[in-house]
């Protein structure tokens, strides 16, 4: 028998184990097509309103 933790973790507690929610502070910034600003990816431009 392999051990076995006695609860599921919640997603929560799973992710601070796991230490994903450090990786997700990293913040990438693209280019905007449209004005060349730097803006997030899968984000509307803040300059230019587009996608
Ligand atoms: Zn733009």
């Amino acid at each position: 028998m392999a051990p076995l933790p006695k609860r599921k973790l919640s997603k929560g507690r799973r992710g601070r184990r796991r230490n994903s929610y450090a990786s997700t502070k990293i913040v990438k910034a693209v280019t905007c097509k449209h004005c060349k600003e730097q803006k997030l990816p899968h984000r509307v431009c803040e300059n230019c309103g587009k996608m």
